[in-house]
């Protein structure tokens, strides 16, 4: 008979868990049994009891504040005992050629994009090493298989969290401890998406050369959702991954394939 419950016993914690693919991860996990700490800089007003509803923890944390991620890391262990998944989804955006970017800009996407994941790597791995192994998801992007000419800075950014993902996996599978990453496409119902919207000159316009960009979405007549990328990175933290580490799952209907096909 299937497990309903595969990860029971588990403890899990998902930066950026207040919103988007990182809310929907939390409560993907939760409803297999893990114990899950939502951390977010920004929690939207009026969803603790969605979350308590789950057993979520929401959990106040800047990911680009080494304090913040060690305590983050610490309160999670000492409540259940263990460690066993971080999930880094906390990210920001930066639309702009690289003439306009101001240094504040950049260090405010590198250090959440990048940044957060190294501290959350640095404080989770040797609480991972300590109990036999772990696993670490870090959402990138199709941005960072092939890069964008509309936001080179997130672009370089992802790329980057792909070199870390790669190398950490190499340093620590004699921990036992898998880091993958998940490299979605456009992804709907997320604040990151309203926002790019919001601040298109024609939403409609916006939304067909979105999907006009990735073919399977494309042929779909809709986003990705939320949900759909929270499934990746359950079979990636799942026993059914034992041996995936250093990898890059594109969930992003073929964007990163290369130049697509016309659509009739
Ligand atoms: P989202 O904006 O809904 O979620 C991102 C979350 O990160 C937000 O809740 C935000 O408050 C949080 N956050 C930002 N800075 C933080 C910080 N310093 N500390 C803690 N939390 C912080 O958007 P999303 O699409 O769910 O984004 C999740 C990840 O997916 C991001 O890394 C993003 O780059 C990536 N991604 C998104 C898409 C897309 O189309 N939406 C595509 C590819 C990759």
């Amino acid at each position: 008979m299937r497990d309903s419950t595969p990860l029971a016993d588990r403890t899990a914690i998902v930066t950026g868990g207040a919103s988007g693919i990182g809310r929907a991860t939390a409560f993907l996990l939760a409803r297999q049994g893990a114990r899950v700490f939502a951390a977010d800089i920004d929690f939207v007003a009026g969803t603790e009891a969605d979350f308590a509803a789950e057993n979520i923890a929401q959990i106040v944390c800047d990911v680009t504040n080494e304090t913040d991620v060690a305590g983050l890391m610490e309160w999670a262990e000492t409540q259940t005992g263990r460690l066993d998944i971080v999930v880094n989804s906390a990210g920001v955006g930066l639309v702009k050629q690289i003439t306009d970017v101001t240094v504040e800009e950049w260090d405010r996407c590198l250090d959440t994009n990048v940044k957060g994941a190294f501290l959350t790597a640095k404080h989770a791995i040797p609480k991972m090493r300590a109990m036999g192994g772990g696993s670490i998801i870090n959402i990138a992007s199709n941005a960072g298989l092939l890069p964008r000419a509309h936001d080179p800075v997130y672009s370089i950014s992802k790329g980057a969290l792909i070199a870390l993902t790669k190398s950490l996996a190499l340093c620590h599978a004699p921990d036992r401890i898998r880091i993958n990453a998940v490299c979605p496409g456009p992804v709907g119902e997320t604040r990151m998406m309203d926002a790019g919207l919001a601040a298109a000159p024609d939403r409609a316009t916006a939304v067909r050369e979105l999907l006009a960009a990735s073919p399977f979405a494309n042929a779909c007549g809709r986003m990705i959702t939320p949900e759909e990328v929270a499934q990746a990175v359950l079979y990636l933290v799942s026993d059914a991954a034992l041996f995936v580490t250093g990898t890059s799952i594109a969930i992003d209907g073929g964007k990163s394939l290369g130049v697509p096909p016309k659509m009739g």
